[in-house]
């Protein structure tokens, strides 16, 4: 009995031990230290010295024994990771190197460190951007007429094209001393979700020559010639850059493309060159149709070995001219009638000399490398402040007409049905803004966030067109009849732009989201990897072995705190925060914990072919997206001075975070191929089961309210979008109008009781208020108040109708002329 009971305390000082990560001498003197303890509070020196024996032979000097630990353990263990560890290809392992981990390691380690998010200083923008905002941006908001742009020019007027160069709009990445804006990350985003507010074209358009491209590549890769060349003239909009990696056989696989460049001379204007001749086919390139400078990707090589040994260098990238002869440019894809400019690229056997190459010849092979590196960086700001953009607008427009528009005598936003739609566009904007806002955060830290920038891209575009379909349900008939006066029609047909591009999101959450996330955030796989590889055996034991017990003390630690947290619920243990956002803190220490621990489960079972099992690699991602968001949406609360009134925002976005957080966890478990470490597993994440719920009814409520309604809530939501009242802005209008709209309900109320009541016998609303007010009903003032409400709502509520003449399409071809093409290579 007393050997029982001391093992007991064993047990439970070794998991408190595991639970505050002490080092494994810590662990090892605290074991001693129990054994005698109890033992001599025992008195049971028998059990007591055989136990300390034992301990002291079988685990304390083989495992705190340096040379023994390593003779014994991390030796016979290199040796078979070094059979059994899958070969990396060089495409993956320029993805494993590319970028920087920040944030979202600690959501990895199971045990986050708070301080460091918290610490992060608060996203600011300088007087420079902001006056940028409030000018440049606002006026070019001004001159947006999106129905004239989507639907009678498909391309934005030559005015504002030619606004969008003059005024550095193309140039927000650009360095001042080549003529750039040299924006902060924050003010490149904020200019975006500005002008997505008011046209996903425009800001389309805007967005690529600031994300991968021309001008990214020049900045960190190109010599100081193509620099000063090319940098001034594309900060001042004499060139148009885009850049070319797709198309048709090779889309998602990037590096698979057919398109080649092969190295030789040939003679032009009389002089002998050095250069290369390229073939490609390329498609779905933005700007292409417009652009005056390709950026080119290409498989390179060098069959008479003009450069070098190497005859197939690999991926490579030139910047050519438009001019360049053999170019087949100008023609334009239709991208679901958000007619930016995109189109197709051809070349056969176009020759460019070899200083196309953007940093020169001695980059020729680095493409793949350099597009990866880049990545990271315009991932995170681009789509996910496009979606922003879209966000804050669905708030403005959703909130404002669902109090507009009545039904059955009542605004719309009064039914619970419509009430659920209202929670979850507010809840999950609250959700995007945060999103969006800590990867542009994170790239002006200096960091290259490749997985904080997919979590970013992939779930701001997904969030996004869940929050653009709820508002189109509330919209019912309005936001389906397209014209002038429809805000949200070519929202909700863009919607699945960002979900492809960039990394389609299937694949970024199957496939990068964890994949990258895992290896890049592991404190102890990246090491142990290195080790396993590291040519010399004396550094790659000592590594080996410094990776390996750690890793093991993680993998204890992350199962003792995922049961330990889900049996007390989370509910104890420091944490930062206000009493109000404290348990927040507590359940995201709880969901790390699990998912490091089901990340090293599946990982150590699975092992290489965990790659392929996608869907147990998706779900995990899931689990670590919404950390990383709901670490995002804590920051910024604390940033913005915790603000009561956008609690309920909070706290919905919160819940359902977590809500999915369990299912994902729950969906690996359900679905892990080795069912008895399911089970195991189950009992550690789950040990009451899954208590999580989503979002109350209540909680949805009170978002609902407070969208619908003028708040300090909604103000911090549409916050940032272009918001003018003007003639091109209905839901500018509609927002200013909003506080009309609600103060008018109470007279409406008492107006629609004295038509119930059927003292009223005028069928016109304008003389049915007449006959109210003669009756007593309303007073003179109500009367007026709900006559001007009729005229101002009237235009928010009517739709846009045509003469059929006007729908037909400008141009009807004759079979002769008509140049519908699908192009063959
Ligand atoms: C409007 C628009 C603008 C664009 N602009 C540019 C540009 O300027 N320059 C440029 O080079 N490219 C551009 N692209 C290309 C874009 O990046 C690609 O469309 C994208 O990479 C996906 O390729 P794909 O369309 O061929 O889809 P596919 O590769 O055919 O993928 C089809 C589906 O399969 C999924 N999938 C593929 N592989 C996997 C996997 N391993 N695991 C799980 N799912 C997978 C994808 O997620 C997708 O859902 C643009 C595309 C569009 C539509």
């Amino acid at each position: 009995m007393n050997t029982i009971i001391i093992l007991v305390c064993v047990a439970i000082v070794g998991a408190g031990c595991a639970y505050f990560r002490l080092r494994l001498w810590q662990w090892t003197l605290a074991t001693v230290v129990t054994i005698l303890i109890v033992g001599f509070g025992l008195r049971a020196a028998t059990p007591m010295w055989v136990l300390l024996g034992l301990f002291a032979v079988l685990v304390a000097l083989p495992l705190n024994v340096t040379p023994l630990r390593r003779a014994l353990f991390s030796a016979p263990l290199l040796r078979v990771f070094r059979k059994v560890l899958p070969k990396i290809s060089e495409t993956e392992q320029v993805a494993l190197d590319a970028g920087t981990v920040g944030f979202e390691g600690e959501l990895f380690s199971g045990k986050p460190a708070w301080s460091q998010l918290l610490s992060e200083p608060k996203p600011r923008l300088t007087a420079e951007e902001q006056a940028f905002l409030d000018g440049p941006c606002e006026e070019l908001c001004a001159m947006i007429d999106d129905w004239h742009i989507t639907h009678e020019i498909a391309d934005l007027p030559p005015p504002v094209w030619d606004f969008v160069k003059r005024k550095g709009f193309f140039a927000m990445i650009i360095p001042k001393r080549y003529g750039g804006l040299e924006f902060s990350a924050t003010a490149h985003s904020m200019v975006l979700q500005k002008l997505s507010s008011i046209s996903a074209t425009l800001s389309s358009l805007v967005a690529v020559p600031n994300s991968l491209g021309p001008a990214e590549l020049l900045l960190r890769y190109g010599s100081d010639k193509q620099k000063d060349y090319y940098l001034p003239r594309l900060a001042d909009g004499r060139e148009v850059p885009c850049f070319a990696l797709t198309g048709p056989y090779a889309g998602s696989d990037a590096t698979s493309i057919p398109d080649y460049g092969i190295v030789c001379r040939q003679t032009v204007d009389g002089k002998d060159m050095l250069g290369i001749k390229l073939t490609f086919d390329k498609r779905y390139i933005t700007l292409a149709p417009v652009a005056t400078l390709v950026g080119l990707a290409f498989q390179m090589f060098d069959p008479d070995h003009l450069l070098g040994d190497k005859e197939n260098l690999g991926i490579t990238l030139a910047l050519i001219p438009r001019d360049t002869h053999g170019l087949e440019i100008g023609r334009r894809h239709f991208p679901l009638n958000i007619p930016f400019q995109n189109g197709p690229l051809h070349g056969k056997d176009v020759f460019v000399p070899i200083d196309t190459l953007i940093g020169g010849a001695h980059m020729a092979g680095q493409g793949w490398r350099m597009l990866v590196e880049c990545l990271s960086v315009g991932r995170g700001i681009s789509l996910p402040s496009n979606a922003t953009g879209f966000v804050r607008l669905a708030v403005a427009a959703t909130g404002a007409y669902a109090r507009i528009r009545k039904q059955f005598g009542l605004a719309v936003a009064r039914f619970e049905g419509v009430e659920e739609a209202l929670a979850r566009i507010g809840g999950y904007a609250y959700a995007v803004i945060a999103l969006s806002r800590a990867s542009a955060a994170a790239v002006d830290r200096g960091e290259k966030p490749a997985v904080a920038s997919a979590i970013a891209k992939c779930h701001a575009t997904d969030l996004g067109r869940e929050v653009i379909r709820d508002a189109m349900d509330v919209h019912g008939g309005k936001g389906i009849q397209l014209g002038p006066s429809n805000y949200l029609g070519r929202m909700w047909q863009g919607a699945p732009i960002p979900i492809t591009v960039e990394g389609a999101n299937i694949m970024t959450r199957s496939l990068m989201i964890f994949g990258q996330g895992a290896i890049r955030c592991h404190p102890w796989i990246l090491k142990e990897m290195q080790a396993v590889r590291e040519a010399d055996r004396a550094k790659a034991l000592r590594d080996f072995d410094t990776a390996l017990f750690g890793h093991m003390g993680f993998g204890i630690s992350n199962a003792v705190r995922a049961f330990v947290l889900g049996v007390t619920f989370a509910k104890f243990g420091a944490a930062p925060g206000d009493p109000y956002t404290r348990r927040y803190y507590r359940k995201l220490n709880r969901y790390s914990a699990c998912l490091a621990l089901l990340s090293d489960t599946a990982m150590g079972v699975l092992g290489g072919k965990l790659k392929f099992k996608e869907k147990i690699s998706a779900r995990l991602g899931d689990v670590l997206s919404y950390l990383y968001i709901c670490s995002a949406m804590l920051k910024r609360y604390e940033d913005e001075g915790r603000p009561e009134v956008e609690r309920p925002l909070l706290a919905w976005a919160f819940h359902e975070s977590v809500w999915r957080m369990q299912m994902a966890l729950d969906g690996v478990i359900r679905n892990f191929p080795v069912r008895p470490v399911a089970w195991l597993v189950h009992t550690l994440v789950f040990p009451f089961g899954r208590r999580e719920v989503p979002p109350s009814d209540r909680l949805g409520r009170r978002v609902a309210a407070l969208i619908t309604a003028p708040s300090a809530a909604r103000d911090a939501i549409v916050a940032g979008m272009y918001l003018t009242p003007n003639a091109n802005n209905p839901v500018g209008r509609m927002h200013a109008l909003l506080p009309d709209v609600v103060a008018a309900e109470p007279v409406e109320r008492k107006f629609l009781k004295a038509v119930k009541s059927g003292t009223i016998k005028a069928h016109d609303y304008f003389e049915q208020l007449a006959e109210a007010e003669r009756q007593g009903a309303i007073s003179e003032t109500e009367r007026k108040q709900l006559e001007h409400l009729r005229r101002a709502t009237a235009e928010f509520i009517n739709v846009d109708d045509f003469d059929p003449a006007e729908l037909r399409a400008a141009v009807v071809h004759d079979g002769a002329d008509t140049q519908r093409s699908l192009h063959v290579a």
